[in-house]
Order: C-alpha cells, then sequence, then structure tokens
C-alpha cells in the first residue's frame, strides 16, 4: 500500500456534538496522521466550490445550507492507504446503512447530516487538500 493524503471534514453537526477529539482518535487509532487542520465557517461560496460536482444534485442547496450553518473541522490527513481507509471508517454516506463502529453510524443522525466528509479517490483527495490548504500548510510528520 503507498502513502497517500486525504480530506476530511468534520461536518458541523459533529462539531455541535462536541466530538472532534472522539473522532480524531479514530484516525490516529487507524494510524491515519493529522498533517493539517483549521476549524472555519465555509462561506456559502466556499461550500458551493467545494461539492461542486453535486451541483445538479436535487440535495445541493440543502447540502450547502447544512455545511454552512456552523464551523467545521477541516483536516488533511496522511498514511497507508489513506484515502480507502478513511472511507472505511467514515462508514455509509446512510447512517442507517452504516456498519456498526463507524463514525456515522455512531455519530450521524441523517444522511443529510451525517457527520463526516472524506474524499473518494485520491485524485480527488489533492484537489481538495488544495482547496483547504497552501501545500506550506501541510506537514511531513
Ligand atoms: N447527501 C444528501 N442527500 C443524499 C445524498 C447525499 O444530503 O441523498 C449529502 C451527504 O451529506 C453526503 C454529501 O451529500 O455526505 C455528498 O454525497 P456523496 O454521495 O459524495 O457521499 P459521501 O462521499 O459523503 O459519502
Amino acid at each position: 500500500m503507498a502513502l497517500e493524503r486525504t480530506l476530511s471534514i468534520i461536518k458541523p453537526d459533529a462539531v455541535a456534538k462536541n466530538v472532534i477529539g472522539e473522532i480524531y482518535s479514530r484516525f490516529e487509532k487507524a494510524g491515519l496522521k493529522v498533517v493539517a487542520a483549521k476549524m472555519k465557517h465555509l462561506s456559502k461560496a466556499e461550500a458551493e466550490g467545494f461539492y461542486a460536482v453535486h451541483r445538479e444534485r436535487p440535495f445541493f442547496n440543502a447540502l450547502v445550507e447544512f455545511m454552512i450553518s456552523g464551523p467545521v473541522m477541516v483536516q488533511a490527513l496522511e498514511g497507508e492507504g489513506a484515502v480507502l481507509k478513511n472511507r472505511e471508517l467514515m462508514g455509509a454516506t446512510n447512517p442507517k446503512e452504516a456498519a456498526a463502529g463507524t463514525i456515522r453510524a455512531d455519530f450521524a443522525d441523517s444522511i443529510d447530516a451525517n457527520a463526516v466528509h472524506g474524499s473518494d479517490s485520491l485524485e480527488n483527495a489533492a484537489i481538495e487538500i488544495a482547496y483547504f490548504f497552501p501545500a506550506t500548510d501541510v506537514y511531513t510528520r
């Protein structure tokens, strides 16, 4: 497996539930290192830009409104197979379908408020990390 980086966002619902540390702990226990991080209250334009791929989907406006409803915690994670590993830790998009013990099964309330975002491919991970962090703010540890 190759050393990879992926982009993770702890969404407003999970930040409001005060489980940032619990989610970070899962990353760490799975061997993922936080190599960049910031708390940020996204502007509408930032959220729309981040989710531009979903612009035509029926849930787009609700998704953007949710993502700007409070601060989020944004981090780049590094580790062996980080993209897939993070997706496995997250669980399915719909928490009702998420496997027991995953972040979404434990902390998400609904498909709209589903606690975390994670890049779905290595290519998107690079794009998404660059969307939030200049290269000089991502650290090798
Ligand atoms: N989403 C939603 N309703 C849906 C499908 C998706 O609100 O029917 C939201 C949900 O927050 C999800 C995000 O849109 O996390 C992006 O959808 P995607 O299919 O990329 O899921 P993910 O990669 O986050 O699991």
